[in-house]
């Protein structure tokens, strides 16, 4: 068994302040390990609106949410940062020697002298099916994500949800391939999607070669036979309850975020948000940062830039706790022979 992996800064959170806060911490020269729920950095922007123009950026006069993201990681790049992705931090822990041990849902662990939230509308989680008795097939017959599609091949399929996800994977479950499965039936409440009309036409062309089956209806309930889950009962439009046997069953309602473990950090909470001071955008516990839109002090508003602006203080109000030998000055990017090396633009 590894040590935990010893660090100036954990940062909580891959959304643009995160990524942002990277850049800042960067030139300071200080490395940071950055943590994010999701599989993918880039937050809201990313999950909520990739393809939509964002016009409020300074200097930016229109970029998307896929565009910003890659522009910071392209902006990050020189910092070496250590992304640590689809894993939630579960634990923050502060020890006797000041450092804060940090923990996440896949057993990684941190011992860091600074943290940095920057976990927005907190960590982006499925969306259940709330049927009861289903909860304990989670992770064995009910699954909210595919991590291995080959698990999926050659078994009957139920998949739920009326969006891109539940779409792209029925389809890929249905058609030829590596992961073809045994058979697949689409459920959604409504004969309406939240999918690509491409990916809506290719599943109706597929059902009327028999290739696969779509019903509309909600789940209202399951069969449970030896242990197993043997098939769920789901009732139509038309008031009607059918059983659909099945192997294994894939919901997809999306994911909404949750604030989740933060909360229980002792961590000064007002509505959902973290408190902190407007000078280093510190929390009630000193070495612990909060940036974006998880935070709140008179005035917050909750805006892409703002966050930048509370990163670029965070970082100055960490520095002293890093570095407490050193004296940080404040250097322009534009004309500072140390700024250019970190930058690696000399
Ligand atoms: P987020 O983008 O929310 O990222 C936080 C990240 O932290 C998430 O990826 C989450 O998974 C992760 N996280 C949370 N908790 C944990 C945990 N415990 N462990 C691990 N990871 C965790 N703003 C503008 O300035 N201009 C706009 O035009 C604009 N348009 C918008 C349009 C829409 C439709 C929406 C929804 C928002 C818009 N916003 C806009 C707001 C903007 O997206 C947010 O202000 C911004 O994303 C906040 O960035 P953030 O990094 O603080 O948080």
């Amino acid at each position: 068994h590894e040590g935990p992996i010893e660090t100036d800064a954990v940062i909580v959170g891959a959304g643009p302040v995160g990524l942002f806060q990277v850049f800042e911490l960067g030139l300071l020269e200080v490395k940071a390990h950055v943590i994010d729920s999701l599989a993918y950095p880039g937050g809201q922007c990313i999950e909520l609106y990739p393809d939509k123009p964002i016009y409020d950026i300074p200097a930016v006069p229109m970029c998307t949410g896929k565009e910003l993201t890659d522009s910071l990681l392209k902006q990050i790049e020189p910092f070496g940062a250590t992304f640590h992705l689809g894993q939630e931090v579960s634990q923050v822990q502060k020890q006797d020697d000041g450092r804060f041990f940090v923990q996440t849902s896949k057993g990684t662990r941190f011992l860091t002298k600074t943290i940095f939230i920057a976990g927005g509308v907190g960590s982006f989680q499925p969306r259940l099916l709330k049927i009861e008795g289903l909860d304990k097939f989670d992770g064995t017959q009910l699954h909210y994500r595919v991590r291995n599609p080959s698990t999926f091949a050659g078994k009957n399929l139920v998949i739920v949800g009326g969006g891109d996800s539940a779409l792209d994977w029925a389809l890929n479950f249905a058609q030829d391939g590596p992961n073809k499965a045994e058979s697949v039936i689409l459920i959604h409440r409504r004969d309406g999607f939240r999918a690509a009309p491409a990916s809506v036409a290719k599943m109706k062309e597929l059902c009327e070669a028999y290739e696969m089956q779509f019903i509309v209806g909600q789940v209202t309930g399951i069969d449970e036979t030896d242990g197993k889950l043997s098939a769920i009962k789901v009732t139509g439009g038309d008031g009607v309850t059918r059983v659909v046997p099945l192997d294994m069953l894939l919901v997809f309602f999306g994911l909404s975020p949750k604030l989740g473990p933060i909360a229980e950090w002792g961590l000064s909470i007002d509505r959902k948000q973290l408190t902190v001071d407007t000078e280093k955008f510190e929390t009630n516990v000193p070495g612990i940062f909060a940036v974006g839109d998880i935070n709140t002090y008179p005035g917050k508003k909750k805006l892409i830039l703002s966050g930048f602006h509370e990163a670029a203080l965070a970082a100055f109000g960490a520095a002293p706790i890093i570095f407490p030998e050193k004296r940080i000055h404040l250097q322009y990017t534009t004309t500072s022979p140390k700024l250019h090396k970190v930058l690696g633009v000399e």
